[in-house]
């Protein structure tokens, strides 16, 4: 059975247009350079933001522009208290630090929860923003009410924004977790020990028929393209048909996560 992410992104999406109605809601996005892919992500943006009535500005930085630039642009969207989240596009031109520059967002502005106060939140499994990739995955599991307590979850990726902190998230649902990466040896025996296998590798059809059993909930974190411009999951389609239920690609937690981007906004701007 394939699953989708449609309906969710709309739950989300009424309880940010009301949150917006009573209080005051800003997000801004600092783009640099022309990626087109980033584009298509900011496009999704805003046309989130205008179906919620929320404040979206982009500020768009060319290519050569330098860390001390950025900094300050930053420290001004800090102080500006229309701005209640700020996202930093990645990734950047060579000679940008990205871990320096998302850090330099006041925390309490993090809207992808990945400013380092706000890990360390979710090690110590306080109340706060989450990455919003991996908040899709848990969402997508919860409604379609796929229990994910005591199950064996293996991610397969361990990237500051999806694979690690989703290993987090599991373990706080009582997940029992593996983590595979490059350097993982017998991947295909981890994978098929799983109850739920999420694939977040940036390969396209990384994920085979042989790799997943008839049991198994298979999430696809994947977006990837081919040379006629069709997007791919990290899933292979011949092993949804292997499965019990498998996430779709596209249309499943792609669509999620620009409505959890904003599910964070929401919290943010009702604590400012
Ligand atoms: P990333 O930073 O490139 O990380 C990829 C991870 O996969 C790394 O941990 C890497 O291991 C692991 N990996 C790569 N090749 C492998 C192999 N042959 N065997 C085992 N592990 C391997 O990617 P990401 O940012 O996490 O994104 C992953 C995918 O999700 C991409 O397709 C991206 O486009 C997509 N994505 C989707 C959304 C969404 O909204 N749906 C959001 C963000 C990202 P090492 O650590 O050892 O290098």
């Amino acid at each position: 059975m394939l699953i989708y992410g449609k309906d969710i992104r709309e739950q989300i999406k009424e309880r940010v247009r009301q949150t917006a109605i009573e209080v005051k809601m800003g997000l801004a996005i600092i783009r640099v350079g022309d990626d087109p892919s980033s584009l298509a992500y900011v496009r999704g943006i805003r046309k989130f933001a205008e179906e919620t009535g929320v404040k979206a500005e982009i500020v768009n930085l060319p290519d050569s522009v330098g860390e001390r630039e950025l900094l300050n642009t930053i420290g001004d969207l800090n102080n500006n208290s229309v701005i209640t989240g700020i996202m930093l596009q990645t990734p950047l031109p060579a000679g940008l630090n990205a871990s320096r520059l998302i850090n330099a967002i006041d925390f309490d502005k993090d809207v992808e929860g990945i400013h380092n106060y706000n890990l360390g939140k979710l090690i110590s499994k306080e109340e706060g923003v989450r990455p919003c990739t991996p908040k899709a995955v848990i969402s997508m599991l919860k409604a379609h009410d796929i229990p994910i307590e005591g199950q064996k979850v293996t991610i397969i990726g361990r990237s500051m924004t999806v694979g690690s902190p989703l290993a987090l998230m599991m373990t706080a649902e009582n997940a029992t977790v593996t983590v595979c990466h490059t350097r993982t040896r017998k991947l295909k025996e981890e994978a098929l020990r799983a109850d739920i296998l999420v694939a977040a590798v940036g390969k396209r059809e990384f994920v085979t028929a042989d790799m997943v059993h008839k049991d198994m909930v298979v999430i696809d974190v994947g977006i990837n393209f081919d040379e006629n411009g069709k997007m791919l999951g990290d899933v292979h389609e011949e092993a949804w048909n292997h499965c019990r239920v498998a996430s779709a690609v596209p249309g499943g937690i792609g669509v999620i996560t620009v409505a959890e981007l904003f599910d964070n906004l929401r919290i943010l701007s009702q604590k400012a």
